[in-house]
């Protein structure tokens, strides 16, 4: 049975940062006998938050992490009105992120930070042969290839966190399809994803810390891109069918979403969630992250991904196998669940989300999207065609955009718009290594800045 696990929570003031703490103080309620622990927490900026956490936790963190160097006095501070500068090691700075990543004392981590600021620690934790729970998508958006190749090196267990994958891997793993896969075609010894096991799924004992650098040339998908009869994906598996609220405005018009302000388009309907995402989430540029994500975490080519819209966030997401049949996952919108399944995998014990209430009754619809009201979720699908350095630039892109129209700066259909253009800009590499990645995400940055620009309102 599970006997617990040594948790990073990177991003521990955030929504999956506060949802993972609960998770893990009740698994630690429940199984008093197992070792369930909170090694260390991070967050950037909201210090009395994070530290108020690392008090509340049973014990407390060994270490608090706050990844802002500019942060350092305030956390003294705070530390000290907490009484926990006995117990507390601070550890200040981005590096610090990574260090508590690869902490020996850690087995598992938790990517909870958001954005691109999140690459560096999920991608040492995962070179580190951690289990790694996959919130931050943008890690595999930007460096998928890269993330994939170091997890089949070190042994790496993926688990996402993302409710519509952990829906998929919850379904694969009851079908008995993670265990099944062969080896992708064109992945050279050591660097595709999977290696005869299922997705992201390593060795339950890793090997050891990953060494490389991470700066060798990957298959960047291109190779395996799009060809239904290439080994590799799932075997009975048809497509894999991510769910989408549709957000805020599933039934606005375009001419409405132009004029959408910043308050309508943070107002979700069924999720309670961090600004960036609830703003991708009404601009469906989150579905298309998320098609990307599962791209890279399934082995699957982008044709066999669809998207279907279902407003009630109930079923997370379904599996078509070859015979028709379909399996979904159902549950309250709760990312506990989720949280946890990433924790306890492969058990399952008593979770803080609730259950379904089976005293009343629920409506459930499925109904296709529409790209031509949501143009940023067929830059999804392109890019995960595409493969190579074409994620990197889209969320770049993204990035840049969300803030600007949270500031008023463009409006909320000038997000798709800048995606498009910073994305029909840029010059496709298929087999980057990550330090291109990584000029290419500030080329995409300054690229964006500069069409903002040009369509920046009076
Ligand atoms: P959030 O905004 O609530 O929290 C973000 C966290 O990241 C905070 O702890 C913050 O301190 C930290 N952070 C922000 N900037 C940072 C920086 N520059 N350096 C280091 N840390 C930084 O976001 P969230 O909603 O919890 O989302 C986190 C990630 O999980 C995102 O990638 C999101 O797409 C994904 N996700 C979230 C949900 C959800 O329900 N919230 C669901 C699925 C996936
Ligand atoms: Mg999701």
């Amino acid at each position: 049975m599970q006997d617990g696990r040594r948790i990073a929570i990177l991003g521990a003031t955030g929504s999956i940062g506060a949802a993972t703490l609960d998770v893990v103080a009740q698994l630690a309620r429940h199984s008093p006998a197992a070792d369930w622990r909170v090694c260390a927490m991070s967050g950037h900026s909201r210090i009395d938050e994070l530290v108020a956490a690392a008090h509340s936790c049973q014990p407390p963190p060994e270490t608090i992490v706050v990844s802002d160097p500019a942060a350092g006095e305030r956390a003294r501070d705070a530390i000290k009105k907490r009484d926990l500068q006995q117990t507390c090691r601070l550890d200040l700075g981005e590096d610090a992120l990574v260090r508590a990543a690869t902490d020996e004392a850690v087995d598992t981590v938790v990517a909870g930070i958001v954005g691109r600021a999140g690459l560096e620690s999920t991608l040492a934790a995962v070179q580190a042969g951690k289990r790694v729970g996959l919130a931050n998508k943008e890690t595999l958006v930007i460096a998928g290839p890269v993330v994939t190749a170091a997890a089949a090196r070190s042994g790496a267990e993926l688990l996402p966190i993302d409710s519509e994958h952990s829906a998929i891997y919850q379904c694969l793993a009851e079908a008995r399809c993670l265990h099944a896969r062969s080896a992708p075609a064109t992945a050279t010894a050591g660097q595709g994803p999977g290696e005869g096991q299922g997705p992201g799924q390593g060795p339950e004992s890793g090997q050891g810390p990953e060494q490389g650098d991470g700066q060798d040339a990957v298959d960047s998908g291109a190779s395996r891109q799009d060809n239904d009869d290439a080994p590799g994906h799932l075997p009975g598996v048809r497509r894999l069918i991510l769910t989408a609220s549709g957000g805020p405005f599933r039934d606005w018009s375009t001419e409405a979403m132009q004029n959408a302000t910043p308050a309508a388009a943070l107002n979700h309907p069924t999720w309670d969630m961090g600004q960036k995402i609830t703003i991708d989430s009404a601009t469906m540029m989150n579905k298309s992250l998320e098609v990307i994500e599962a791209k890279w975490l399934f082995d699957v080519p982008a044709d066999r991904i669809e998207v279907m819209i279902h407003p009630q966030s109930i079923i997370h997401s379904l599996v078509e196998f070859e015979d028709g049949s379909v399996i979904a996952q159902l549950s309250p919108p709760d990312m506990r669940l989720p949280i946890q399944y990433a924790l306890t995998y492969p058990h399952r014990l008593p979770c803080p989300a609730p259950p379904l209430d089976r005293g009343r009754s629920w409506e459930m619809s499925l109904m296709p999207a529409d790209p031509e009201r949501f143009p940023a979720l067929e830059l999804g699908f392109e890019v995960a065609r595409a493969g190579g350095t074409a994620g990197v630039v889209l969320n770049g892109a993204n990035e840049v955009a969300v803030p600007l129209f949270l500031n008023g700066k463009i409006r909320f259909t000038d997000i798709a718009r800048l995606c498009k253009q910073t994305l029909d800009d840029h010059h496709h590499e298929s087999s980057p290594t990550l330090q291109r990645l990584l000029e290419l995400d500030e080329w995409s940055r300054r690229r964006a800045e500069k069409i903002a620009e040009t369509i920046q309102l009076a």
